[in-house]
């Protein structure tokens, strides 16, 4: 097992769409384990394939939910079934997100408050998770990651020019960047 690299914005395998999982081999299962490393490393409640360089289909997230469970678990060629999004602006104490591949920034962003995940998890169950709040949100940051959308590129207006600012000054943007969770000094 191994902390991955987690690649920045500007890194193509970002910016296109993850392919299916078709071999539910040693190497995916390696893959998967290094994911759960890296995402408690860095610290995140989600990390994508696309984010350590890998465009598969998969992504594992960490969240506690309001009575103090743990809900972890990787998902596989996941489909997401997503709710209504409100019209009105995001709030900016409640409605605010973050990204290991936009690493130290928040911006505020409108999501939708229900969604249903399904797919398979490495021993090829299904995985199904009705999720509303924060759960929700994590599950469409990381869902988008698949199809090669960063959170950054759905920001309002303001907030987009600011990220794109930022991305500009720190050199971003461009192939070849990445950190190291546990090296690098940066957080999501
Ligand atoms: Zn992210």
């Amino acid at each position: 097992m191994a902390i991955r690299r987690i690649h920045i914005t500007g890194s193509p395998v970002l910016h296109r769409r993850a392919q299916e999982v078709t071999e539910f081999n040693r190497e995916l299962s390696t893959l998967v384990k290094d994911m759960y490393q890296t995402m408690d490393k860095a610290p995140g409640v989600g990390l994508a394939a696309t984010q350590v360089g890998i465009g598969l289909r998969v992504f594992v997230y960490d969240y506690e939910d309001a009575d103090g469970n743990p809900v972890r678990g990787e998902v596989i060629n996941p489909k997401l079934e997503v709710g209504p999004i409100s019209e009105e602006p995001a709030d900016e104490e409640n409605e605010i997100e973050g990204c290991l591949s936009f690493p130290g920034e928040r911006f505020p962003l409108k999501r939708a408050n229900w969604v249903k995940l399904s797919g398979v998890d490495l021993n090829q169950n299904p995985v199904e998770i009705e999720a509303t709040g924060w759960l929700a949100r994590i599950f469409q940051h990381e869902y988008d990651h698949l199809e090669g959308t960063l959170y950054v590129d759905k920001l309002a207006e303001g907030y987009a020019s600011e990220a794109a600012d930022l991305a500009k000054e720190y050199g971003w943007g461009v192939e070849g960047n990445s950190w190291l969770p546990g090296k690098d000094k940066l957080e999501g």
